[in-house]
């Protein structure tokens, strides 16, 4: 270009710096085949818009329900947005690995970006927090720590045709005084890291001479507050770092060693069958770990943790690092945006079966930070309980197929169904719908309904057309005509709870029960199997074979 070429367009650019109007203006900048409209308003906030004319859906969230919908979206119907502090999706059944350094942090977690790329660019990502939800404008407001903005500040407002809320579950204090202060949650990858420093720093500050006996066990008692499947394999972790890898590096100080496990209930792993949580429990008494059971955290002080019990009364026990895993409450921006769709009196949002919000139109969420409201069969007597009062014989012509219980009804002698109208008995007919109302159940906050709830959803959006005019779903019990898919239904392949010493609990579909080293080797082939990409499974069965030959790293980095 000539010096001439140059100039202008350096005069230019000058002069769009000086002319405060420019920020009322419409700028329009063509990236690739869409096309980007940034209008900003007097406010200052940034409004982004795209010109392709698809509908837009917005997810928040990159964790397992977010990333899974991504994946299975087809952008080519829709145009895509995520907006989530993290630029990465986290493969968190790892995490507890993480800690010890067993894998590196590094090896469990997908850049989004590399998720955009393989993608050809086919939805957008930006890095910021979502903090509220304005469902009756259709907008969600974003803070950006990265302060890209005209005025530094991050902040702006992405509007939406669908929005998908999936932002997880914040770590549950139960508001017990001193445990955001003192207490690591292990949640994210950094609370992993910092809690594999910290460990590290016990280990070098019990080493550190001049102590007392009571300060090196003070340093190092490790305590794991909650018994659930994150708090026993944490427990094993550690157990497993210091027996194999730590004994040896640090030979004076290794008798001082405590780990202790806390639980509020009767037993740990209570999710589990009953043979998992014996065998865990005898196994934790084998390998020294103190399990604590029916003592209830009170106060966490940076000296000592206080715990009541009926027995012993008030404790209090000294500590040197102490890790919080008593499950999950809700975050901030999900109370505040049920209070806004009338749910401020529930504790977790909800959905319907086709994880749409109640109360809200072109909003679904999933994953941990929303719950299935399942419409209980027995409320449907209520709908039709005037047919029902008036006749105690109803002539029922039932075209579901999902309730087996109302199947066996109608089957014939020979277990045929039958296809013509049938009378049945009232009586009859109400235990059927009890027995189905008892088998509805609350879903658990795990990866695995995460996944599958984001799948499904995706799917439901790639057929929106589809079904639009071909209705798969359910006959509607108010309105007319049938739904326009089928509710989602969860498929459980079974749970893994690693107890250390390279042996695992296994409780699979079919009430397959099974504990020991085979299990383990299961669980290595289903966590690889399971990674995001190539890459990551190439980079965590590394890690594993590294540890295997060369023992865990013990810097305190
Ligand atoms: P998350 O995966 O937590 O993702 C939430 C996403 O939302 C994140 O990307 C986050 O950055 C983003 N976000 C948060 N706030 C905002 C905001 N304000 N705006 C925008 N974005 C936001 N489950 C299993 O099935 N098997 C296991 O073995 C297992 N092990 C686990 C071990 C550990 C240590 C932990 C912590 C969990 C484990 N789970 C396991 C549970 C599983 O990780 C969760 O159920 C799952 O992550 C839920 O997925 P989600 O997408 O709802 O939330
Ligand atoms: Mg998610």
């Amino acid at each position: 270009m000539s010096s001439g070429g140059l100039s202008l367009v350096r005069r230019a650019v000058e002069a769009v710096r000086r002319t405060p109007l420019w920020r009322k203006r419409l700028v329009v900048v063509t990236v690739g085949v869409g096309t980007l409209t940034y209008a900003c308003q007097d406010n200052q906030v940034l409004q982004i818009n795209d010109g392709t004319g698809k509908k837009k859906v917005v997810i928040i969230g990159t964790g397992w329900a977010g990333a899974s919908f991504l994946r299975n979206i087809d952008t080519s119907l829709y145009d895509v947005h995520v907006v989530s502090p993290r630029n990465y999706f986290t493969f968190t059944p790892l995490l507890p690995s993480v800690t010890c350094g067993t894998v590196e942090a590094r090896s469990i977690v997908e850049p989004i970006r590399n998720m955009v790329r393989k993608r050809g660019g086919a939805f957008r990502f930006w890095e910021a927090e979502c903090y509220k939800i304005d469902p009756n404008n259709k907008k969600i407001h974003c803070r950006s720590d990265n302060g890209t903005n005209i005025d530094g500040n991050g902040e702006f407002v992405v509007d939406y045709d669908y929005l998908i809320v999936a932002v997880g579950a914040r770590p549950n204090t139960f508001n017990t005084p001193g445990v955001v202060e003192n207490c690591h949650f292990l949640k994210e990858v950094e609370d992993a890291q910092k809690i594999r420093k910290s460990v590290m720093k016990c280990f070098e500050k019990a080493s550190l001479p001049n102590l007392t006996e009571e300060e090196k066990k003070k340093n190092l008692h490790f305590v794991i507050i909650g018994g659930g499947p994150t708090g026993v394999e944490f427990a094993a972790e550690l157990h497993d770092f210091f027996n194999e890898d730590l004994a040896k590096l640090y030979p004076d100080v290794k008798k001082y060693v405590n780990i202790s496990v806390i639980e509020a209930g009767d037993h740990i792993l209570t999710m589990f069958d009953k043979r998992i949580t014996q065998f865990a429990e005898d196994k934790f008494k084998r390998d020294g770990i103190d399990l604590k059971t029916n003592f209830k955290v009170v106060k966490v002080s940076d000296k000592a943790i206080t715990m009541t019990n009926a027995a012993t009364g008030e404790i209090a026990v000294p500590y040197g690092m102490a890790v919080w895993s008593t499950g999950i409450g809700t975050r901030p921006i999900i109370m505040d945006f049920m209070k806004q769709v009338g749910q401020a009196n529930r504790r977790v949002l909800a959905t319907d079966e086709w994880l749409r919000v109640h109360g809200c139109d072109d909003v679904y969420a999933l994953g941990d930070c929303a719950t299935i409201t399942q419409r209980k069969v027995m409320k449907i007597k209520n709908v039709l309980g005037d047919i029902y009062g008036r006749y105690p014989q109803v002539e029922l012509y039932l075209k579901t197929n999902q309730m087996k219980d109302f199947h066996d009804l109608l089957k014939d002698s020979d277990g045929n169904i039958i296809k013509e109208s049938k009378e049945l008995d009232i009586e009859e007919f109400k235990k059927a719908l009890a027995r189905v109302d008892s088998q509805v159940k609350i879903l658990p906050a795990t990866a695995q309904v995460a996944s599958q709830q984001g799948a499904y959803l995706a799917n439901c959006f790639n057929r929106m057309k589809y079904c639009e005019e071909n209705p798969e779903g359910p006959l509607r019990i108010r309105g007319t005509g049938h739904h326009r898919f089928k509710p989602f239904r969860y498929r459980h392949f079974g749970q893994f709870a690693p107890l250390g010493g390279e042996q695992t609990a296994a409780q699979l579909p079919g009430d397959w029960i099974h504990v020991g080293h085979s299990t383990q080797w299961l669980w290595y082939s289903v966590y690889a199997s399971k990674q995001f990409s190539w890459r990551t499974r190439m980079l965590v069965v590394s890690d594993w074979a590294r540890r295997f030959i060369f023992g865990r790293d013990s810097s305190s980095l």
